[in-house]
């Protein structure tokens, strides 16, 4: 355990679970004052909790349980973490999800409310929640990471097509908040997971026992992931880190760090053996 995070105050959205929750956690561990956040309030109290058990001392973690898709919710995360912490020096754009059609369509067909949903907290919020931060981050010179995703492609994604969507254009986001926020010292970057395990899966509705299904697919078909295993959230977390620790990456400006065990290197035509397929 390093304290390389020491003296630094972070915010880190989407911390109830999974990614989120992996680097709340890792960023205290590592020294930093951390705001969790996510609208269960259950679970942020499992993550909060998680904190203390490594030792943290409780005044470094202030939990808000709130809707990051609302304006007020935005302002209240910002608001208290000054309030309490009196400044901002790393946000972590990582909460995020990806909904259903009620019926069960997918592709171009699909209800436009489900884009309505997933633009709303997929993109619109981490725009206006980055509006609202860059004084702060302007003032402490600090950092951005956003969690995109491989789906943003260039690979077509027809089955998650609005989940795509909006992770391609945070993409562009990234590397565009990244050229007009350097010049205030402010550094922005992401990174790009593959398929990790966390409660995505459920919140999408998938019924219990059926993650587990996927993922045993998964890691058993090296098409799907080269490497043979699925993504722990400690995995992207340390690649967060990373990007939020200047020392480490400061000439690392706009990008996006893809961590997916090899899934977005391998195309469909070379998951057979072209030896096999002369042969038969
Ligand atoms: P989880 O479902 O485990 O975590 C998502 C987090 O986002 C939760 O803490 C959830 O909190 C929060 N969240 C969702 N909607 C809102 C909202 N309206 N207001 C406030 N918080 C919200 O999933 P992951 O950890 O997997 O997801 C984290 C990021 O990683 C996402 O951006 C996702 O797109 C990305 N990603 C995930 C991959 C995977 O395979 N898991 C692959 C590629 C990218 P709560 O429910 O308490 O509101």
């Amino acid at each position: 355990m390093t304290n390389r995070f020491s003296g630094k105050v972070a915010i880190v959205t989407g911390s109830s679970n999974g990614i989120g929750r992996a680097t709340a956690i890792l960023f205290a561990q590592e020294g930093a004052k951390v705001t969790i956040t996510g609208r269960n309030a259950q679970r942020l109290e499992e993550t909060k909790q998680e904190i203390l058990k490594a030792g943290i001392p409780e005044d470094h973690v202030l939990a808000i349980a709130t809707d990051l898709t609302t304006e007020e919710g935005q302002d209240k995360l910002i608001n208290e973490t000054i309030q309490k912490f009196g400044k901002l020096d790393i946000l972590v754009n990582n909460a995020g999800a990806a909904f259903n059609d009620d019926k069960g369509v997918v592709g171009v067909d699909q209800n436009v409310s489900v884009y309505d949903k997933i633009m709303q907290i997929n993109l619109r919020s981490v725009v206006t929640l980055t509006q609202k931060a860059k004084k702060y981050l302007v003032e402490a010179k600090g950092e951005i990471v956003n969690v995109s995703s491989i789906g943003a492609g260039p690979q077509a994604q027809p089955t998650f097509l609005y989940y795509a969507m909006s992770k391609a254009a945070l993409d562009q986001y990234t590397r565009s908040a990244a050229i007009d926020l350097i010049q205030h010292g402010v550094r922005v970057n992401s990174v790009s997971p593959g398929a990790v395990v966390t409660g995505f899966g459920e919140a999408m509705g998938m019924p219990s026992g059926m993650h587990e299904k996927y993922e045993k697919f998964m890691e058993t078909h090296k098409e799907c992931i080269p490497c043979g295993s699925i993504g722990k959230p400690i995995d992207i977390a340390h690649i967060i880190a990373f990007l939020a620790d200047r020392k480490l990456s400061s000439y690392i400006i706009g990008q996006s760090i893809v961590a997916d065990g090899g899934s977005s290197l391998v195309m469909g035509m070379q998951a057979h053996n072209m030896m096999d397929i002369l042969k038969s």
